[in-house]
């Protein structure tokens, strides 16, 4: 196996990631993988943390609004399906023998111990997988923030932010335009500026201030997960310069 290039990374999953299509809200397959490239990385001793999304489930502003609900019972509702999802990535971690411990920012405590950045560096040093759950605890925000939050909390050497279906950051949408380039690098200004929809502004000026570097890659090649922490998946790579 080639050298890893980072030895503590959180990797942020969205909800969607963890479904097929849009008419599954899990899909087996795709969990597997995620997850057995996990434990190819825990063997490989990166210490890995990951936070979920929710949007395969519920997404509190748009979905909220389309039952007539208050935003932020629609936003708890949104952080609640974060869990659902840690579950789930649990459960299948477990299977392969892995460590994992789930941390959660909202209290839920007959399933997952309450989110405390100094225990989860200590698990991490155990070999555990630790997967934090909840978001940031706080509507109004997104998942992206908190894996923002929780990498810069448990000292993480990159921010590894994986997409569904998109290799990186584009100068325009390339799902909609064919001559869309991408990126292979971009400051946090550049986000910041030219607010490029790769993840939400909070979450961009934290990583900033924290000099946190983040690679934006799409999780559904060929053992992306892996390359990336290799430092060698398709991806554009945010960074200070
Ligand atoms: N959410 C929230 N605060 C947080 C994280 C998430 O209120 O700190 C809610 C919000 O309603 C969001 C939903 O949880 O729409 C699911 O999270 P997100 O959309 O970030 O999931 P993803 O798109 O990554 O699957």
């Amino acid at each position: 196996m080639e050298q890893f290039k980072y030895k503590r990374v959180l990797l942020k999953i969205s909800g969607e990631a963890l479904g097929g299509n849009v008419s599954d809200l899990y899909n087996n397959k795709s969990i597997d993988n995620i997850c057995q490239q996990i434990q190819t990385l825990v063997k490989n001793k990166v210490q890995v943390g990951v936070v979920v999304g929710g949007g395969n489930i519920w997404r509190g502003a748009k979905q909220g609004e389309s039952v007539g609900l208050k935003r932020i019972n629609a936003d708890y509702m949104g952080m609640l399906a974060t869990i659902m999802n840690a579950l789930v990535v649990e459960s299948k971690l477990k299977a392969l023998g892995l460590k994992v411990i789930v941390q959660s920012s909202l209290e839920i405590n007959q399933v997952a111990e309450p989110f405390y950045y100094k225990k989860a560096i200590s698990r991490f040093e155990k070999g555990y997988v630790c997967i934090f759950a909840g978001g940031t605890g706080s509507p109004y925000f997104t998942t992206d923030t908190a894996a923002a939050l929780r990498a810069i909390e448990i000292d993480a050497d990159v921010l590894l932010m994986a997409k569904n279906g998109v290799d990186g950051v584009y100068d325009k949408d390339p799902t909609i335009n064919k001559h869309a380039v991408r990126y292979d690098h971009l400051t946090y200004e550049d986000i910041t500026n030219k607010q490029l929809k790769v993840m939400d502004l909070t979450a961009a000026t934290m990583c900033m201030e924290a000099n946190l570097k983040i690679i934006v890659f799409d999780i559904n090649g060929e053992n992306n997960i892996i390359k990336a922490v290799q430092n060698k998946v398709i991806a554009t790579i945010i960074s200070k310069k």
